[in-house]
C-alpha cells in the first residue's frame, strides 16, 4: 500500500479522500489556496502546502505547484478528486514523469475516454450504441450546419471537452443554429480551453443511467452497477440514487456489459463511469440506450454505489494505485437497499439559484439523522467564498427499499440547520416530494417543466412576523424585560414599540405589542392591522452578533438590527444603481458612460462559484457612469454602473 498521498483538491471530496487514506494508515498532503488557509481540508491532513492565490487557475490547477508540492513532501501520490485536473491527461503524464503515481487511468486512456468525441468512437468500435450524431474533426461552421440538418432538429451541441454541463445547447431549429454554434464555442474555449463540439440528435425524455466500473493493472475489470442521475438542472445532477428506479434485469445487464466492455478496450486502470441515457423514460428490457460519455475518475455520486455495496470504492481506488488486484471478483459485488445523495448547494432557488456566500452562522444535522451520511468541509464559522462551485455538502441516505430511503433524506432536510448563506435545501425536499419522483416516473427534464412549483417560497408574512418576534423577545433570563422597564409605561396597557429593522436585507418597520405579562411580542408591519393569520414557529433561531437567523424547514428569514451604513439597505432609487448580487469578478462590461440602455438591456456580467449573473437595466435610461472593469473582483452591493437620474416629468 502506498505510504503517502497528496490530494490535489479542495472540499468535501478531500475530506472523503482523507478519511480512506487514515484508516487504511496511509498519510494524507493537503494543497491549498489562500482562501482556503482555514479550511476543513486542510486542518484534516497531516501536513498542507500552500500553492498560490485563491482563483483556481492560479492554484488547484496549476500542474507545476501540486507536483512540487508532492515532491516536497515526498508524496509517492496524487489523488486528484474530482473537477479541477482529475480528467486532465496532461497532468497524469506530468505526474508519471515526475516519478509520482497518479491515482487513476493513465494519461493514454484519459485521452481515448476523455473527450466526447473520442470517447464515441471507442464505444462504436466496442459495439456500444451511442447518440447518432456528428463527432468529427471538421469544425467548420457550414458542415456543422448540414451535418444538424441531416441529423434532424432538435440538435444538442456539445464542447468536446466540456464537463458539468457547461458548453452545451440545446437547438430547436436551423435558424437558431448558427448563433447557438458561437455561443457553445465560445463558452467551451473559456471553460475548458477548446473550442471543439460535437452535435447530437436529442434524446427524448432521457434518463440518465451510469455504470460505475473499476480495473486494476492485473486486466480485471468489474462494474458496480448502476446510478440514476435524472433530476438534473440545465444538465446538470442535483440529486442521484443507486439502483435506478424501476431498472429491468435485463437493461442492466446490457448496460453494465456494454461499461465493462469499453472499459476493458483501452485497458482502463482505476475507478471510471460510463454514462448513457435511456429514451423515453421507462428502463425495460427494450428500451433504447446510448452511450454519451465516459468520466474517468470518482464521480460526486459515488456515496449512492458505496451505501448500496458495502465498498469504499476510494480504498479500492487506493489499492488498484498501489498495484494490487481488484479486491472482489464481479460475482462477489452484490446490492442491498436504495440509496439516496442529495447536493446541498449555497445558492437561493426562490431567485434564480443566485450563489449565497458568506459566513456561516451555524450548520447542524439534527439528533435524529445518526443513520445519514454526511460529506462536507464546511463548518460554523466557515466563509463560503465565490471561489469555486457552490456544493457545500452532500448528504446520503440509505433504506431497505426507495420510499424509506426518500423519507429518511425528507426528515433531515426539514431538520438541518445551515444558518447564514441560503441553501437549497426546500428545493431538494419538494423534489423528493414530487408526486412523479416518488413514484420514479422521471426522465431530465422534470426540474425544468416544474421549476416554479419546486422554487416557491413557504416563506410568507407570519415567518417573518415570528421571526421578527423572536428577535424582540428578550432572552431566557435577561435581566430586564418589558414589563419591568422603569420608563413611564403604564402598568396594563399593552405596550406597543415601533422598530425599524432589515429583513433579508430589506428596510421594514414593525410594530411589536407586548401583551400583558408575556414576553414575546404580537408583531405586524408598522401602519397594519393587528395580527391575523397564527405566526408559524421557526424550525431552528440562530442568534448572530447583530440579528437572527430563523430557519423554517430549510428557509431562513435573517432578521438584523439597521447598521443605518448607507452600503447596507439599497432603498435608492430604483434601477438608477446597479450593483453587483453576490461577491465575484466583473466577467463582462457591455455599457460605457453616456450609452442610451432600453429596460431589459445587458450592462454587465458578474461570474462566482462558476456561474455567470446577467445583470439587466431595469429601466430605460443612460448609462451615467461605470464604476468597475472587466476581471475587478466585487463584493456584494458594489456599485457598478449608474444610470442617469429620470427627468422629472
Ligand atoms: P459528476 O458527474 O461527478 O456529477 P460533474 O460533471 O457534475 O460530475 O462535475 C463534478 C465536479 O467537477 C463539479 O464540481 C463540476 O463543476 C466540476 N467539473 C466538471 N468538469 C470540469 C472541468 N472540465 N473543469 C473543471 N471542473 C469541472
Ligand atoms: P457533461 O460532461 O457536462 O456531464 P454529458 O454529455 O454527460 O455532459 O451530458 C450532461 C447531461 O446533458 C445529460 O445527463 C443529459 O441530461 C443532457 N444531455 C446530454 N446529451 C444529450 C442528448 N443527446 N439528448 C438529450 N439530453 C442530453
Ligand atoms: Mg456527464
Amino acid at each position: 500500500m502506498l505510504k503517502k498521498i497528496l490530494i490535489a483538491n479542495r472540499g468535501e471530496i478531500a475530506c472523503r479522500i482523507m478519511r480512506t487514506a487514515r484508516r487504511l494508515g496511509v498519510a494524507t498532503v493537503a494543497v491549498y489556496s489562500d482562501a482556503d488557509r482555514e479550511a476543513l481540508h486542510v486542518a484534516t491532513a497531516d501536513e498542507a502546502v500552500h500553492i498560490g492565490p485563491s482563483p483556481s487557475t492560479e492554484s488547484y490547477l496549476r500542474i507545476d505547484r501540486v507536483i512540487a508540492a508532492a515532491r516536497a513532501t515526498g508524496a509517492e501520490a496524487i489523488h486528484p478528486g474530482y473537477g479541477f485536473l482529475a480528467e486532465n491527461a496532461d497532468f497524469a503524464d506530468a505526474c508519471k514523469a515526475a516519478g509520482l503515481v497518479f491515482i487513476g487511468p493513465s494519461g493514454a486512456s484519459m485521452r481515448q475516454l476523455g473527450g466526447k468525441a473520442a470517447a464515441k468512437a471507442v464505444a462504436r468500435a466496442a459495439g456500444v450504441p451511442v447518440v447518432p450524431g456528428y463527432d468529427g474533426a471538421d469544425q467548420t461552421p457550414a458542415l456543422l450546419r448540414r451535418e444538424a440538418d441531416r441529423i434532424g432538429y432538435p440538435v444538442m451541441i456539445k464542447a468536446v471537452a466540456g464537463g458539468g454541463g457547461r458548453g452545451m445547447r440545446l437547438v430547436e431549429s436551423g435558424e437558431q443554429f448558427a448563433a447557438a454554434l458561437e455561443s457553445a464555442q465560445r463558452e467551451a474555449l473559456s471553460s475548458f480551453g477548446d473550442a471543439a463540439v460535437l452535435i447530437e440528435k436529442v434524446v427524448q425524455q432521457p434518463r440518465h443511467v451510469e455504470v460505475q466500473v473499476f480495473g486494476d493493472r492485473h486486466g480485471n475489470v468489474v462494474h458496480i452497477f448502476e446510478r440514476d442521475c435524472s433530476l438534473q438542472r440545465r444538465n446538470q445532477k442535483v440529486i442521484e440514487e443507486a439502483p435506478a428506479p424501476g431498472m429491468s434485469a435485463a437493461l442492466r445487464e446490457k448496460m453494465c456489459g456494454a461499461a465493462v466492455s469499453l472499459a476493458r478496450a483501452v485497458g482502463y486502470e482505476g475507478a471510471g463511469t460510463v454514462e448513457f441515457l435511456v429514451e423515453d423514460g421507462s428502463l425495460g428490457p427494450e428500451a433504447p440506450w446510448y452511450f454519451i460519455e465516459m468520466n474517468t475518475r470518482l464521480q460526486v455520486e459515488h456515496p449512492v454505489t458505496e451505501a448500496i455495496t458495502g465498498l469504499d470504492l476510494v480504498e479500492w481506488q487506493l489499492r488498484v494505485a498501489s498495484g494490487e488486484p481488484l479486491p472482489l471478483e464481479q460475482g462477489a459485488i452484490t446490492m442491498h437497499g436504495h440509496a439516496i445523495e442529495v447536493r446541498l448547494c449555497a445558492e437561493d432557488p426562490a431567485q434564480g439559484f443566485l450563489p449565497s456566500i458568506g459566513r456561516i452562522a451555524a450548520f447542524a444535522l439534527p439528533d435524529s439523522a445518526e443513520d445519514v451520511r454526511l460529506e462536507t468541509a464546511v463548518r460554523a464559522g466557515d466563509v463560503i467564498s465565490p471561489f469555486y462551485d457552490s456544493m457545500i455538502a452532500k448528504l446520503i441516505t440509505h433504506g431497505a427499499t426507495r420510499d424509506e430511503a426518500a423519507d429518511a433524506m425528507v426528515a433531515v432536510l426539514k431538520q438541518l440547520v445551515v444558518a447564514g448563506p441560503r441553501v437549497n435545501a426546500a428545493f431538494l425536499r419538494a423534489l423528493l416530494e414530487h408526486a412523479d419522483v416518488r413514484v420514479g416516473r422521471m426522465d431530465t427534464g422534470l426540474i425544468g417543466r416544474d421549476l416554479a412549483a419546486l422554487t416557491r417560497t413557504h416563506i410568507g408574512n407570519s415567518e417573518v412576523m415570528s421571526a421578527v418576534a423572536r428577535l424582540l423577545a428578550p432572552a431566557e433570563g435577561a435581566a430586564s424585560d418589558p414589563w419591568s422597564a422603569g420608563d413611564g409605561f403604564q402598568l396594563g396597557a399593552p405596550r406597543t414599540l415601533t422598530v425599524p429593522l432589515v429583513v433579508n436585507g430589506e428596510a421594514r418597520t414593525f410594530a411589536a405589542t407586548w401583551p400583558r405579562g408575556e414576553t414575546t411580542p404580537h408583531v405586524v408591519a408598522a401602519g397594519a392591522a393587528a395580527a391575523g393569520s397564527e405566526a408559524r414557529a421557526p424550525t431552528a433561531c440562530v442568534t448572530a452578533h447583530d440579528g437572527l437567523y430563523a430557519l423554517f424547514e430549510g428557509e431562513q428569514v435573517e432578521v438584523r438590527w439597521p447598521t443605518y451604513d448607507a452600503d447596507d439597505v439599497d432603498n435608492g432609487h430604483a434601477g438608477d444603481a446597479v450593483r453587483a448580487p453576490i461577491n465575484g469578478k466583473v466577467a463582462r462590461i457591455f455599457v460605457k458612460a453616456g450609452d442610451t440602455v432600453a429596460k431589459g438591456d445587458r450592462l454587465a456580467v458578474v461570474e462566482a462559484m462558476k456561474m455567470e449573473h446577467v445583470l439587466a437595466a431595469a429601466r430605460d435610461g443612460v448609462v451615467a457612469s461605470v464604476a468597475a472593469s472587466e476581471g475587478q473582483q466585487v463584493n456584494q452591493g458594489a456599485l457598478l454602473v449608474s444610470l442617469e437620474e429620470e427627468a422629472q416629468s
